[in-house]
């Protein structure tokens, strides 16, 4: 393999999600441009994940950058309990303006984790200070994964990314995964009415139409409004995590609008300020909001992170809302949905050592048939390094291989994305590992 990097030797660093003990030394990026990610050597790598889907417009957008430069101008971090700001207050406006009808407040954190957190303690807190509190269980999906802190590692599935910390774990309802078109969507409609119906369930947490980490496992809307529909009649609240669809991977600005349906508790980051700086929103409904206020000051909403509404990340995201109103953000991600589709069946259509090819939005994915499926299999690390010699970051999923774009990917980089892609039957063949 080409070295492409100059690490500093003993370097402190501890990466996330790295086995260092066996992982090549990470590669130095110098400089990030559109769909690039340049190396220290001024090699260029096609960013195809969105550096963990968080990228959307493409690396440093000049609006964003510009945004971030003016608020340096005159805020830093400024304590958000009993003080407010201006670019904190107008993307507020902003965000709701967009969001799904009926979202009516913008609680403010700093990571997708503690979004996912932040609705979990909102739903328990509706429920307490409603005096419902029998109203404690949280139902998830199977395969679901909604982050790595303790709360979200609770909801998530689990398995290897969590079997260390299960002590610290509590106990959820967990639902059928709706396979679309197999009999898992009525079981998964029927566990879920027959969960609510037991009347201990504070809240059922979704990523809607896509779990992504799970897999790229994708599910479909009229399954989304169903147990919207189900949650609603039985009081049990709606979570619905877009951290990562957000933003408009799944080919609309959010993926519960394709379902028709306003969540009760809605949690955005990633894509927030498209890629540019750490910023989290959990947005809420009136009632939501109404359950914590009360003059009893027991009842507040007792979450902060010191980094709350950070002034300079809420000019990126607002800047970032301006790209999607004045830029033709929607046409650039349907021309890429064609083109992400259009390849994908060109490479895996009729290639039977590929598995299950499926799309959604801007999303590809496909699979390995292997006998070590799961994020452990023996070919992710082999696959990885693969894609690297051949100028291209992708990171599987254990045997799931996927392409997230930013949205400014040109037609002759998802090219080369699928060329490598189409070569991965032959590398693994000679032992790639
Ligand atoms: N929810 C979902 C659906 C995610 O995909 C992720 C991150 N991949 C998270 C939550 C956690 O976000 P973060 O890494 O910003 O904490």
């Amino acid at each position: 393999m080409t070295r492409l990097h100059s690490r500093p030797a003993r370097s402190p660093v501890w990466h996330p999600f790295t086995q260092h003990a066996t992982a090549p030394d990470p590669i130095v990026i110098a400089r990030t441009e559109a769909a690039r990610l340049i190396t220290a050597d001024g090699r260029g790598l096609i960013d195809a994940i969105s550096s963990w889907w968080v990228v959307t417009h493409g690396h440093r957008h000049p609006a964003i950058m510009a945004a971030i430069r003016e608020a340096t101008e005159s805020l830093d971090q400024v304590i958000f309990a009993g003080f407010t700001h201006d670019p904190a207050e107008a993307l507020a406006h902003d965000l709701i303006a967009i969001a799904p009808p009926g979202l009516a407040h913008v609680f403010y954190s700093d990571s997708g984790s503690t979004a996912v957190e932040v609705a979990l303690k909102m739903a328990l807190g509706t429920t307490a200070n409603r005096r419902a509190r029998h109203r404690t269980r949280i139902l998830a999906l199977e395969h679901a994964y909604h982050g790595d802190t303790v709360g979200t590692m609770s909801v998530g599935a689990r398995g290897v990314f969590t079997s260390a910390y299960e002590p610290l774990l509590f106990e959820v309802g967990r639902i059928p995964f709706p396979v679309p078109g197999t009999a898992a969507v009525d079981q998964a409609l029927a566990a879920l009415e027959a969960e609510c119906r037991s009347e201990r369930v504070a809240a059922l947490i979704v990523e809607p139409l896509i779990l992504g980490a799970g897999g790229m496992l994708m599910w479909e809307a009229h399954v989304l409004a169903e147990m919207a529909r189900i949650c609603r009649s039985h009081g049990v609240l709606l979570i619905a995590d877009e951290v990562m669809t957000g933003f408009g991977r799944t080919g609309t600005l959010f993926a519960c609008e394709q379902a028709g349906i306003t969540p009760d508790i809605l949690c955005l980051a990633k894509g927030l300020t498209g890629g540019a700086l750490p910023l989290a929103a959990t947005l809420a409904t009136s009632e939501v909001f109404a359950a914590h206020y009360t003059e009893d000051r027991s009842k507040t909403f007792f979450h902060s992170s010191s980094y709350t509404a950070n002034p300079i990340a809420c000019a990126a995201a607002r800047a970032n809302l301006r790209i999607w109103r004045e830029e033709p953000v929607r046409q650039r991600i349907a021309a890429l949905a064609k083109a992400q589709s259009d390849r994908l069946a060109q490479v895996a259509g009729r290639d039977d050592r590929f598995a299950a090819p499926r799309c959604l939005g801007t999303i590809t994915a496909l699979d390995l048939p292997v006998v070590d499926a799961g994020y452990l299999s023996a070919l992710g690390p082999g696959i990885y390094r693969h894609a690297i010699d051949n100028g291209v970051l992708l990171r599987p999923l254990g045997n799931t291989l996927y392409v997230l774009p930013p949205y400014c990917i040109s037609e002759s980089e998802l090219d080369q994305v699928y060329q490598v892609i189409a070569g991965v039957p032959e590398a693994v063949a000679a032992g790639v590992r």
